[in-house]
């Protein structure tokens, strides 16, 4: 079968391998569609000090269940989420599930990029392969993860009665960040982004202001007139970079909250005047990535057509085709949000 894998700087590529096969407690899932994550991309260039496994926010159907599986069947049409905690370490105890250290440890094999590829028992037996809804078609299935992130994010920084958010950064995580905050109640939604084609994707969704960030002003004056000159009370920085970090801790308002969520690159610096963060009480929060009871719940929102997330996938590109995939993904002027197909389709 065919999988992709990172092959040097700035290359993927289509390899060959044997079908991998389902051991006690595992499954296989022949895969139907995966979207290009902005972190594959930072793995491409080399950013991401993590394991170089590509592909992870995969659909498709069970191909084969390893012995002692009773809850899923061959067919069945499932979401596979390649990380798991370990709910047993101190770190679980205290709700940090996504900083457990087993979590990033755990993956799918060989990554979601792959015609068929094997989920670990450990997945299987902490719930976190998930049973479709017939309301959720392959395309809307491969955005449940980033949906899940977003959603992990929101329940971390809170989302007061009335908040305003301003989202820095659509890409298509930011735009499901910012959709999300407004299906969950928040009474301004705002974003900047430089490209035309995502920022009318936000406007799409019912954002309240959609400002291109290469005119600060036109950015202050929305939030100003959004919150009479006090600031959001939740800005998200959805890039990773510092600048953008930045302009969210000035945009926020007194003891509001900064959240982390694009991935920054690895050894960035963030360069900001602590004495203004201190005097202002702004709290900087990150969030890393989602648990089993946020994609549970982002599933049932998205089924029930609470967060509209469809029109987002730009561009369905077939795995042969997985470097053209990646390409397009880098473009955002030209995609929102770039799926791979595979043999479910
Ligand atoms: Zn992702
Ligand atoms: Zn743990």
């Amino acid at each position: 079968m065919k999988f992709g894998r990172l092959a040097g700087p700035g290359a993927v590529r289509l390899d060959e391998q044997p079908e991998p096969v389902p051991g006690a407690g595992e499954v296989t899932v022949r895969l139907a569609a995966c979207g290009v994550c902005g972190t594959d991309l930072e793995k491409l260039r080399g950013n991401y000090r993590t394991a170089g496994i590509l592909g992870h926010e995969p659909v498709g159907r069970i191909a084969v269940v390893g012995a002692g599986v009773s809850e899923l069947a061959e067919g069945d049409r499932v979401f596979a989420h390649h990380h798991v905690p370990c709910y047993a370490c101190e770190v679980c105890a205290r709700g940090d599930y996504t900083f457990c250290p087993t979590y990033s440890a755990t993956n799918l094999d060989p990554g979601g990029f792959a015609e068929v590829f094997r989920v670990p028992a450990a997945n299987v037996s902490r719930h976190a392969v998930l049973r479709l809804d017939d309301r959720v078609d392959w395309s809307t299935g491969a955005l449940l993860e980033p949906a899940g992130c977003a959603l992990t994010a929101l329940r971390r920084m809170g989302l007061p009665d009335g908040a305003t958010v301003l989202v820095l950064g659509l890409g298509p995580v930011g735009l499901l960040y910012a959709r999300l905050a407004k299906a969950l109640g928040a009474a301004w939604v705002g974003a900047t982004e430089i490209s035309a084609r995502r920022r009318d994707a936000g406007l799409r969704g019912g954002l309240d202001a959609v400002v291109d960030p290469r005119d600060p002003g036109a950015v202050r004056s929305a939030v100003d007139g959004a919150t009479r000159g006090q600031g959001v009370d939740l800005a998200v920085a959805a890039t990773g970079h510092p600048a953008v970090v930045r302009s969210a801790v000035e945009l926020v308002r007194r003891g509001g909250t900064v959240n982390l969520f694009g991935l920054p690159e690895a050894g960035s610096r963030l360069d900001v005047d602590l004495q203004q963060l201190y005097l202002r009480g702004v709290r900087v929060l990150p969030s890393y990535a989602t648990t089993e009871p946020d994609l549970r719940e982002v599933h049932r929102l998205v089924a029930e057509g609470r967060l509209p997330v469809g029109d987002l996938v730009t561009h369905r590109v077939p795995l042969d085709r997985l470097e053209e995939a990646f390409r397009l993904a880098g473009r955002p002027e030209d995609a929102v949000k770039v799926v791979v197909t595979g043999p479910a389709f």
